[in-house]
């Protein structure tokens, strides 16, 4: 199986990481299954919907509204969660975050945490920051603990385990949970699942969470669910910490009418998600009786302060676009080196670790569009996507020249030929001539040396003919005259 490097800052380039991941078949066939079987039962669902444009607009319109008003509808979801019992903390950015959760579970003298899955804590890198201070973390979503077993990251925002198969899901129990005869059936698989997690719902009175959503009006926390893990750790434990990035707010309780049909629809392909949690503040006698929200901006209010790029926040991550996208369906999340794969991957982690540590990623698209057209949110990625390029350029043109870079070398080569028609017969020629030398039998070029093998690598060039389009055209200019 293929290992991750999911932190951006030491990440391999894109190009290099997606080499790697090209040549896991199983991972690719994986991948490839788990899309094809999301994508079929989410255009069913979305079919069977008369007004399903009209609410992806209505579900554009309340997410952009509520950026709009962003510190508005912040101050006003901490206020009406504090009156409701909760305390709310502002995180500026993952280190402060860690600190404000370290912090209070090492009030509740915590040497355990139940976990809901949340993109939110793996983006912070929450798991090793508590694993360091000696806080044994366990996850509870099914995925996520077969990636926890198994030593893995996620590779999808809603399926994180997407490219694991239930064989390898087995050999992980087996080995991690001692039970040598358990059999790749998938009944017996959850039911191992569930005994081990069982008794850590019944023992660890303390829980983190993410957020789908904040509701301003109320001060109510959304989760979303399949397993009924959510559920377990919303009402066993004594105190729930949530996590949750700033852009995740909505001003009214009835968004979520709008908000849930489509992110149920485009996420998983189901008319509603089995368990829909929303809990506000303490209710004596019912559920955590301790309850804290970490608002976390990390990077999200420089992003908001962009007018083309903010659209990047109305994300409500279902995951639509990974399981569409022709790159993500070939490479999987783990290329992306980040947390968030896929197109959103693409446009919102160059951003929120600065271009600098991501910045293959905005080339990671063919920019066919299939993405925009899939958003419940419409968010316009190839659009974000050709800004975030624009930045890129602008970066390196600051740069000194790199006269030892091929690809640098090759843009100026191009810059000198593509300059007068005669230079470029003259390249035509010379091209014909050198890669006559590599061609086959066939007339396929199948290796090149150098800046070439990046193209041969993955794909076969036809060889040069024997006629270019010019003297073609010359030649039928003088046999009509
Ligand atoms: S960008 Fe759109 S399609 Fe992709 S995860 Fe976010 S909401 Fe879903």
């Amino acid at each position: 199986m293929t290992r991750a490097v999911m932190d951006p800052t030491i990440a391999p380039p894109f190009p290099v990481a997606a080499l790697t991941v090209l040549r896991d078949t199983q991972l690719r066939k994986n991948v490839a299954h788990a899309t094809d079987v999301i994508q079929a039962k989410r255009a069913l669902l979305v079919a069977e919907k008369k007004d399903w444009q009209q609410l992806r607009t209505a579900a554009a319109a309340i997410r952009a509204h509520a950026l709009a008003n962003l510190g508005s509808y912040l101050e006003e979801f901490e206020k009406r969660c504090t009156e409701a019992g909760g305390v709310v903390h502002w995180a500026a950015d993952a280190a402060e975050a860690r600190a404000i959760i370290l912090k209070l579970l090492r009030e509740e003298n915590a040497t355990e945490v139940i976990k809901i899955k949340t993109m939110t804590s793996a983006e912070i890198q929450l798991n090793p920051a508590l694993e360091a201070a000696g806080i044994s973390v366990f996850e509870t979503d099914l995925a996520e603990l077969i990636l926890q077993l198994g030593g893995d990251e996620p590779s999808h925002i809603v399926a994180p385990a997407l490219h694991v198969n239930r064989g390898q899901v087995r050999e992980i129990f087996a080995r991690r949970m001692g039970l040598q005869n358990l059999s790749d059936d998938p009944q017996v698989l959850t039911a191992a699942a569930r005994t081990y997690l069982r008794q850590k719902f019944l023992s660890v009175p303390t829980a983190i969470s993410g957020a789908n959503f904040l509701v301003a009006e109320t001060g109510s926390v959304a989760v979303v669910e399949s397993e009924g893990n959510g559920r377990m750790c919303l009402t066993l434990p004594r105190t729930m910490i949530t996590l949750a990035g700033i852009e995740k707010v909505l001003p009214k309780f009835k968004d979520l009418e709008i908000l849930l049909q489509v992110l149920a629809r485009s996420a998983t392909g189901e008319r509603m998600n089995p368990y829909t949690s929303l809990w506000t503040g303490v209710t004596p006698g019912d559920g955590p009786q301790r309850f804290h929200v970490v608002l976390l901006d990390n990077g999200r209010s420089q992003i908001l302060a962009r007018p083309k790029e903010r659209q990047t926040l109305q994300c409500i991550r279902c995951a639509a676009c990974l399981n569409t996208c022709p790159v993500y369906r070939q490479t999987g999340g783990h290329a992306y080196g980040s947390v968030y794969g896929g197109p959103i991957g693409a446009i919102l982690t160059p951003q929120l670790m600065q271009m600098e540590h991501a910045q293959t990623l905005p080339f990671a698209s063919s920019l066919c569009g299939a993405c925009y057209a899939v958003c419940p949110v419409k968010i316009n990625i190839p659009e974000v996507l050709i800004a975030l390029r624009a930045q890129v350029v602008d970066q390196e043109r600051g740069q000194p020249a790199r006269w030892f870079d091929p690809m640098f070398l090759g843009m100026k080569a191009a810059n000198v030929i593509f300059a007068s028609a005669r230079q470029f017969r003259a390249a035509q020629w010379a091209s014909r001539v050198g890669l006559s030398l590599f061609t086959g039998k066939d007339g396929w070029i199948h290796r090149l040396p150098g800046l070439g093998a990046r193209w041969t690598v993955t794909r076969d060039l036809r060889g040069i003919p024997e006629q270019s389009f010019r003297q073609w055209w010359a030649a039928r200019d003088k046999e009509q005259m």
